[in-house]
């Protein structure tokens, strides 16, 4: 049987260019998926951090604009980039991983400094509209046929960046075109991409996609949208979350066109890279340590302490934030609880940046504690491996959590998360209640409703597990050898696009439906 070829189109990969949970998952999936025999090609802007690690191969593919002969006339034009000559593609190999990829050359829209999303102050590029419909339409292009001599099986594109591919696909399939499975990834339906209506011309959308069932939201154009409702099928980053989002309350307003497609939309969880995070073989933190073996996870914490100023008590409880500062991850409750979590004996560390209401809460509280509250503004990968490896507890208190990431890494590194129980955190934490830890299931702490009282709550739960500490100890190991492996993702999206290629509906364990 031929391999088969799938085109992952993203807007990062770890270690080239990460600005969260994306990049890993752009990192760790393909080559899951070629373990298990698929042809896998990344698709992705060339922003300096990538090309830069990318070794180049073969020649470069030019990307005609819509419109261009053999295209359909009712597409496009999607014009030149106006900055620079039209895009191209070069093929290439990621120098790290030797992972295939395809870089979209276009200077003008992609070859700045700084922020891939965002410009100095902050805002989305003026023309990130235009960035991420040439990255739909080159893949829309592959997927059609424009490297006749590696025609992809299923396009798989990943949040809003690569939703427009899904409606350039639909219409070049409309005009005959071949048409490959299209599969559509939501890693965080709260970043849709949502533009004034008249981006349509500039972007070559035909007014035939702009309506209710379409592209269009309330009256603006949804790249995340054009995702949800041109794929052949949806797949979001856990069970949970997959059914959360067919409500109003984490739908963001795209609820209904999710139950709609309920059919189609399945939760698979979120995987951990074992070449990056795992404590015995990490670069970043040596010596390594299992869970037969915490020495190293002592010496881990006695560094960190010292790192970042924090006073070096080894029995110190050390609660640690990894994250984006933002209340989506619920850490505008974390302030109010840190005079409490410091009379008890507990420390904090927070590496992280974002709102600047919530930077300056926790910069606050470190005036108040000091020895005591750590705070680092920033992003910074050496160090997120040493809070993991070095703290006790991870807190992730989200108001939503599709999947989650660092809690799976607090699990690996014998990091006890304390979580809220949403999305992919409900699906990954069992709580250290009496019951749970009876019967060996625990491997954190998790409370239910978001306010300060139910944090504290979960906090002094902690607390109370330190002086346990057998029952530490038990909870410890068990979440140590939990294995969230991206082996197990890979089968299920596999199963996912065999379907979609053949455009034959699934149903597979964890689907929205379930
Ligand atoms: P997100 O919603 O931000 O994608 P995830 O938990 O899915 O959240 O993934 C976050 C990823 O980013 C993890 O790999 C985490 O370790 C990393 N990360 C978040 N903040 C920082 C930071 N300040 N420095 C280093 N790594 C960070």
């Amino acid at each position: 049987m031929n391999p088969l070829k799938v085109l992952y189109v993203c807007s990062e990969v770890y270690p080239l260019l990460k600005t969260g949970g994306l990049a890993d998952v752009s990192a760790g999936l393909p080559p899951a998926l070629a373990a298990q025999g698929a042809d896998v090609r990344l698709l992705l802007p060339a922003f300096p951090a990538v090309a830069a690690g990318v070794t180049p191969e073969g020649p470069v593919l030019p990307v005609p604009a819509g419109g261009a002969p053999g295209l359909p006339a009712g597409l496009g034009p999607l014009p030149g980039t106006s900055h620079g000559p039209d895009p191209w593609l070069q093929r290439g190999r990621i120098g790290a991983s030797g992972q295939p990829v395809w870089l979209l050359h276009a200077p003008g829209l992609y070859g700045r400094g700084g922020n891939p999303y965002l410009d100095g102050s902050g805002h989305p590029w003026p023309d990130s509209a235009e960035q991420f419909a040439w990255l739909g339409w080159a893949a829309a292009l592959l997927g059609t046929g424009l490297d006749p001599t590696w025609c992809p099986d299923v396009v798989h594109g990943h949040d809003w960046h690569a939703g427009l591919a899904f409606a350039y696909l639909h219409q070049l399939r409309l005009s005959g075109s071949r048409a490959p499975g299209a599969v559509f990834t939501i890693h965080n339906l709260a970043y849709q991409g949502v533009f004034p209506a008249n981006v349509r011309e500039r972007l070559g959308l035909p007014d035939a996609l702009f309506h209710m069932q379409g592209l269009e939201f309330h009256g603006q154009v949804c790249f995340m949208k054009a995702g949800l409702v041109y794929s052949d099928a949806i797949t979001t980053v856990s069970p949970t979350y997959a059914r959360e989002i067919t409500g109003p309350e984490q739908g963001c307003g795209l609820d209904g066109v999710l139950r709609q497609r309920q059919e189609v939309l399945h939760g698979i969880l979120n995987g951990v890279d074992e070449v990056v995070w795992n404590p015995a073989t990490d670069p970043l933190v040596q010596p390594g340590f299992d869970a037969d073996h915490l020495q190293g996870k002592a010496a881990a914490k006695a560094r960190l302490q010292k790192a970042v100023g924090l006073q070096p008590q080894p029995d110190a409880l050390l609660f640690s934030v990894v994250s984006r500062l933002t209340e989506q991850k619920g850490l505008h409750l974390l302030p109010a609880v840190v005079d409490e979590l410091v009379q008890r004996g507990g420390q904090l560390m927070v590496l992280g940046a974002g709102d600047a209401t919530i930077e300056q809460a926790l910069a606050d509280c470190v005036a108040r504690h000091p020895g005591r509250v750590a705070l680092r503004i920033g992003y910074d990968e050496a160090l997120a491996h040493g809070v993991i490896a070095g703290a006790d507890v991870i807190l992730l208190p989200s108001r939503f959590e599709p999947c989650g990431l660092t809690q799976l890494y607090g699990l690996r590194y014998g990091t006890l998360p304390l979580v809220r129980a949403v999305g992919g955190l409900a699906d990954t934490v069992t709580d250290c209640s009496l019951e749970n830890l009876d019967e060996g299931s625990a491997s954190g702490f998790v409370f239910h409703q978001l306010n300060g009282t139910e944090l504290s709550a979960a906090l002094r739960r902690a607390f109370a597990l330190q002086r346990r500490p057998a029952d530490w100890r038990a909870v410890q190991r068990h979440a140590m050898a939990l294995r969230f492996d991206w082996a197990r993702a890979a089968s299920a999206y596999l199963q996912v696009y065999r379907r979609a290629a053949t455009r034959t509906p699934l149903a597979i364990h964890g689907t929205a439906s379930a």
